[in-house]
């Protein structure tokens, strides 16, 4: 059945368990992402349908249904299995995007590599996805694309159907020219980009970068801009603008930029967060740690992330302040990546050779003060940590939004906590009453970490309260229901307030 909204994302909307010999489709186990936020506007339209990759070893043959029919909780949609070979996966997942993307996404030339880039394999793939998304859009459709992997599906899904509305969402930062044209598929992949009706970003820095892209390969003309909201504004952020671009007129078309931050599903951390079980689990970590203060830090094992500095940071920390040996304590969740992206086993090497370092130097035989967990933590345990955590400590080199941060403010029901948050994280420009700092700095860091660990309470709780405040804003609702509105006002349109003022 053709479907009024079809999303292309690269991962399928459930998790597949087989149970004897029959496969069983689940919702995913962390709850808290936005794949089920997509799906909860699946229920708003007829029909709909959702387009991901699945591996078989061969693709005129996978084995498998390419469309499947799905209903659960969310209501029925269609799944379109786009069978890819591993080695196709390989190479337009954890090469092309992963080796020579990334680092330029996040602003990290020395780290781009070139090489194994295989393009027409990227190519042949993004064209397999918009094929299947021409596939399964009814007549005029919305189509939502998601994140740089599918760069170039706009364009193809464009050749093969003039009549659909397409929408393309960036869940990472968008660099400026001189960063995005050290590839040199640039040309490309802007032309295909220009063949959506809207392209999305979490904050206006990234559009107006992607505009300098734009204007590098096209004369686009006059990009009318509009006054930035003064709650998308931090003084002194680093990422921080005053003015959003709104559109770019070509000759085909006019592109729609629209900016909304991903965010988080308060109500369900809140829920979550006032359970019994999350209360008990809590009480276990707080009998287990004891008197000491905790800082708490999670990302994934990515050079992006910052996580060597910030165990420097620490190190500089115990060293400097006596007082806090035996006292303070770093949990550093670092969930390593897929097996296959070797290009993260020497920052994994990194991290466990300065948290060892640290131990050494500052530990006792009953004392650790950095507990390095190399392994991804259950979202509901970790609900628990940010309760107990004194200081969220996010630091990332750069990083498109980062949730973390708003999870630990959504799990802070308590009214306590501080979050210390990078500046080059996209999420700083909502979250200004956080302390922020320049992990590039080393004195912006330690003064960010002493002046948490001596916040007296007043001050720690009217900062929270700011931070929930913009968190409860924007959470992941508001953040779907901005961009589709943008996508098919038809539709969704009532949905938004934002989308009005551009
Ligand atoms: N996360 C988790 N367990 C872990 C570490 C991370 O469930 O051990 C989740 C975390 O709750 C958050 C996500 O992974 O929802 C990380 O998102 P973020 O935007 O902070 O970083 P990304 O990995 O997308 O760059």
């Amino acid at each position: 059945m053709p479907s009024e909204l079809v999303i292309v994302y690269h991962r399928q909307p459930y998790e597949e368990v087989e149970v004897d010999g029959t496969i069983e489709y689940r919702a995913n186990k962390s709850p808290n992402g936005i794949v089920p936020t997509l799906k909860s506007f699946f229920g708003k339209v007829e029909n709909a349908a959702w387009v991901a990759w699945k591996e078989a070893e061969d693709t005129s043959n996978p084995g498998f249904d390419r469309v499947i029919n799905i209903e659960d909780s969310f209501g029925k949609y269609t799944v379109y299995r786009l069978p890819l070979t591993g080695a196709q996966v390989k190479s337009f997942y954890h090469v092309t995007s992963k080796e020579a993307f990334w680092p330029i996404l996040h602003g990290f030339k020395e780290k781009y590599n070139y090489d194994p880039v295989d393009w027409p394999t990227f190519k042949e793939v993004n064209w397999a996805f918009a094929e299947a998304a021409a596939a399964e859009a009814a007549p005029g459709a919305s189509v939502w694309v998601h994140d740089y992997n599918l760069w170039l599906v706009p364009g193809y899904l464009r050749q093969m159907r003039p009549d659909v509305r397409i929408s393309f969402y960036h869940h990472t930062p968008f660099p400026a020219a001189d960063m995005f044209n050290v590839l040199p598929w640039r040309g490309e992949i802007i032309d295909s980009l220009l063949a959506c009706d809207v392209v999305g970003f979490h904050i206006p820095r990234y559009a107006s970068n992607f505009v300098s892209c734009v204007r590098s390969v096209h004369d686009v003309g006059n990009v009318p801009r509009r006054p930035v909201e003064p709650d998308m504004i931090s003084e002194g952020s680093a990422l921080s603008d005053r003015t959003v671009p709104t559109e770019i007129r070509t000759e085909e078309r006019t592109v729609q930029l629209g900016v909304t931050p991903v965010g988080v599903d308060v109500d369900y951390i809140k829920r979550l967060a006032e359970s019994d079980t999350t209360a008990k689990l809590a009480e276990r970590f707080r009998d287990e740690i004891g008197e000491t203060r905790v800082l708490l830090s999670v990302g994934r094992t990515d050079y992006t992330k910052g996580g060597a500095d910030q165990l420097l940071a620490f190190e500089r920390l115990l060293e400097r302040r006596p007082d806090l040996r035996g006292v303070v304590r770093l949990l550093h969740v670092s969930v390593p990546a897929n097996r296959a992206m070797t290009v993260y086993e020497p920052i994994q090497k990194e991290l466990e050779e300065i948290a060892g370092r640290i131990n050494g130097r500052f530990g006792t035989f009953t004392f650790q003060p950095v507990a390095l967990i190399s392994r991804a933590v259950p979202f509901d345990e970790l609900v628990a940590w940010y309760q107990v955590a004194d200081v969220a400590w996010i630091t990332p080199l750069a990083d498109g939004m980062n949730l973390v941060c708003k999870e630990y403010v959504a799990a802070r029901t308590d009214g306590d906590g501080v979050v210390v948050l990078s500046e080059f994280a996209g999420a700083a420009v909502e979250m200004g009453a956080a302390v922020l700092a320049n992990p590039f700095s080393t004195r912006s860091m330690d003064y960010a970490i002493d002046m948490a660990l001596d916040m007296p309470e007043e001050e720690r709780r009217a900062r929270i309260a700011l931070l929930r405040t913009s968190v409860e804003k924007r959470d992941t609702q508001h953040w779907a229901a901005d961009q589709l509105a943008l996508l098919s006002p038809a539709d969704f349109g009532s949905e938004s307030q934002e989308s009005e003022i551009a």
